[in-house]
This record gives structure tokens, sequence and C-alpha cells, in this order.
């Protein structure tokens, strides 16, 4: 049972929370079946306002609006961080209360992935062989696989994802594409702190140094968009640029690319659609950032 998720359903000032898989099945196809438009934001949870942005969008452009809470497990690696990986319900369901959600819904793993579990929905290629699908074997197959699961649970008619996890976003985009999936996607802007930080649930984990440190990754998206601003074309001589910046903060970048936003591969010569995307360590936690070459940004 997620911590603080103790019901299985109960309604709260409008609010219901449902953990039972079967139940949220059957709310879902009520909802739609009495002509209701669902709007869907899946979430590892521990809210920001990154996640906010999603829901206040959903908000507008959804009768009902749903929210998924789940550390997915399948989408963590060996020795990646699970089990820390921070989590308060009692405050999430707060926030999704001001922010006007209808629906919750918080499943067990033991019940998103019985003992006996063995299907996957895998996008293969060069859109999940690359950047974080390289980085973290098996990443992609788990996020595939839950929000394919989520999506014939919630049976949304709008799905929204950030930016900030763009490969993510592309991928997904991808799937429901090429499975054929009744849903529309669509994606919202990365929200940052005041200095630039990209909002994460990780974030928290940053000791007072690392934060200092974790502030390199939107300093070298913004040193890669004024050098393209100002003509530089060359891809490489971007990269080491913000490679550069990013070891001088004590980051340690895993990969920066300059990739196209469609296919993601390596771009020969930037152009101003092309993506700037970072992994980067600081201390024991793994940052990602990116932005586009040119044009809108919230950097
Ligand atoms: P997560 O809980 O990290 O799985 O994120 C859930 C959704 O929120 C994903 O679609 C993320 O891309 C999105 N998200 C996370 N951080 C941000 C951010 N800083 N700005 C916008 N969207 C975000």
């Amino acid at each position: 049972m997620p911590l603080g998720c103790s019901a299985s359903s109960q309604y709260q000032d409008f609010i219901k929370i449902v953990s039972d898989v079967d139940e949220m099945q059957r709310s879902c196809q009520a909802l739609r079946a009495a002509g209701k438009r669902i709007a869907f934001v899946p979430t590892m949870g521990y809210l920001h306002e990154g996640h906010l942005s999603l829901l206040h969008e959903g908000r507008r452009r959804g009768d009902v609006l749903v929210l998924s809470v789940f550390v997915n497990p399948a989408q963590f690696g060996a020795g990646e961080d699970l089990d820390r990986y921070p989590r308060d319900f009692a405050r999430d369901e707060q926030l999704a209360r001001e922010a006007g959600v209808d629906l919750i819904f918080c499943p067990q793993a033991e019940e998103v992935y019985p003992p006996d579990f063995s299907s996957a929905v895998d996008v293969e290629g060069a859109l999940t062989g690359t950047l974080e699908g390289a980085c973290r074997p098996g990443h992609f197959r788990g996020v595939a696989t839950v929000v394919a699961k989520l999506f014939n649970i919630v049976q949304p008619h709008l799905a929204l994802f950030g930016r900030k996890d763009f490969q993510q976003a592309v991928l997904i985009g991808r799937m429901v594409e090429e499975l054929n999936l009744d849903v529309e996607i669509d994606t919202a802007p990365i929200v940052r702190e005041e200095d630039g930080l990209a909002l994460s649930s990780r974030n928290q984990y940053l000791s007072g140094d690392e934060r200092e440190a974790a502030r390199s990754l939107s300093r070298a998206l913004r040193r890669v968009r004024e050098l393209f601003a100002g003509g530089e074309r060359d891809p490489d001589r971007l990269r080491s640029e913000a490679g550069r910046l990013l070891r001088r903060a004590g980051a340690e970048p895993e990969y920066v690319a300059v990739v196209d936003p469609r296919g993601l591969e390596p771009v020969e010569q930037a152009g101003p659609d092309a993506v700037c995307a970072i992994a980067a360590h600081v201390g024991e936690t793994r940052l990602i950032d990116n932005a586009p070459l040119a044009g809108p940004s919230t950097l």
C-alpha cells in the first residue's frame, strides 16, 4: 500500500482516491460512458510545480482530471534510487485537491505487477537506444509498459507529459501512434526554479553545495543557446562547451547531446529546432535537462 494511501476508495471534498485497479477502470469507464472528457497526468508523486503545471493544463482541457501517483519499479534499474525515491502521499493529496484533481489513482506495485506478470511494451530502435535509453537499460521498457497499462485503466481522452522528460514524451507519442491507442498526447514546458534549475522530485537529494552545482545544467543549456544565437552550428563545439561548464561547476556529465527532436539522432549541423539534452551526476544524484537551440524555452 503506498504511504498514506490507506483506503481503496474514499470521497473527500470531491476528490476520489482509488488504489484498486479494477475499481479505477470501472470508474473511468463510467465517466467515459457519461460523456466526460478525461484528462490524465501520470506521475511518480512527490508533486512539485512541474507536475502542477500539467494538472492545471489538464483541469482546463478535461471535464474530469485524473492524477496517478505510482513509483513504477519497472523503470528503475538495479542500483538506482527506487528505495529512496521521495514519497509523501498526504502532501500529494493536498496539492492535488488544490489543483482540482477529481481522481487520484495510487495502486500498489504488487497489483500493477503481480508475481507472474510477463507482458511488456517495448518501443525499439533509435528512440530508445540513445540518451536515457542508452544510460538506463530497460528504463523505457518500464515506462512504456506502465504508461500503456495506465492508459488502459484510466482510458483518458488526453494525457499530459512534461518536456523535462523530453525523450519519454517522444517515445510515448510514438507508442500511441504505432499501437493505435485512442488518446491525445500533449506536452508542457519545463518548470524551473528562479535560478534555472529544472524542478524534479530528485532535487531534494541535493545538499547545499550540490544544489549550487546543479544550476550548471540550465546554465550550460543557456550558454549553448547563446552560442547558437551567435552563429555556432557545430554540435561538437556546443557539446564541449556545455561539458566544460558542467565540469567546472562540479557536475559530472553522463551525456551532452544535440539531437533531432523527432528521431533523436545526433545532428551533423545544429539547426534551430535541434534539442540539447544533458544528463549529469551531481554527487549521488543524477539530473537531466534539455532545451531547443532556439525559440521558446523557460531558461
Ligand atoms: P515524474 O513524477 O518525475 O515521473 O514526472 C511526471 C510528469 O511530470 C512527467 O511527464 C514529467 O515530464 C513531468 N515533469 C517533471 N518535472 C517537470 C518539470 N520541471 N516541468 C514540467 N514537467 C515536469
